[in-house]
């Protein structure tokens, strides 16, 4: 089995709903088992100011899958969540799923990105994963507790707490 992270956020169409309804779907992830649920947080949108705020959260999962059919997994979900890419990037969304770490591995193809390369400049992403791990490194040796205590909170604020 793999440990992997998963980034969600929403700003479209009762975020809170969707984010809640995207993690149910993670749980029935054929070969998936998910761990850990952060609190949902919510931030302000990266790039284009003229859209609602997010609503994020990151989930832990365990995986028997590669990292290339988790992608393709995730995709799904977000397709039939009612996703439709689009060509402006970091526009609203209903649903976006994004891998942000599978277990210490390092991908750089086309389709994927592994760690995540926005990791550590995003504050909804990085303090969320600290919530929910403990002496985290990342493959290049940094730490998540490091980078989450000394990046910008931007606004970022906890919504609430799921469990
Ligand atoms: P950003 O990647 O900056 O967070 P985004 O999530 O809005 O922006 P998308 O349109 O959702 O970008 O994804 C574009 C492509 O990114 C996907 O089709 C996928 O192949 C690729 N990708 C690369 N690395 C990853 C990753 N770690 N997790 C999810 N998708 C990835
Ligand atoms: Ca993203
Ligand atoms: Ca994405």
């Amino acid at each position: 089995m793999s440990l992997a992270y998963i980034g969600l956020g929403s700003n479209l169409s009762d975020p809170q709903a969707q984010i809640i309804t995207a993690i149910e779907k993670l749980k029935q992830l054929d070969g998936g088992n998910v761990i850990k649920i952060s609190s949902l947080y919510f931030s302000r949108p990266m790039g284009p100011q003229d859209q609602p705020d997010y609503m994020n959260a990151v989930v832990a999962l365990e995986t028997n899958k590669s990292a290339i059919e988790l992608l393709e997994q995730l995709q799904h979900i977000e397709t039939i969540t009612g996703r439709i890419r689009k060509d402006d990037r970091w526009g609203a969304r209903i649903l976006d799923l994004d891998i942000i770490l599978f277990d210490q591995e390092v991908i750089n193809t086309t389709r994927l990105t592994i760690p995540h390369y926005g990791l550590k400049q995003r504050e909804f992403v990085l303090l969320p994963l600290a919530e929910i791990t403990s002496d985290l490194f990342l493959p290049d040796g940094d730490s998540i507790d490091e980078l989450a205590s000394n990046i910008a909170r931007n606004g970022l604020k906890i919504h609430s707490k799921l469990s």
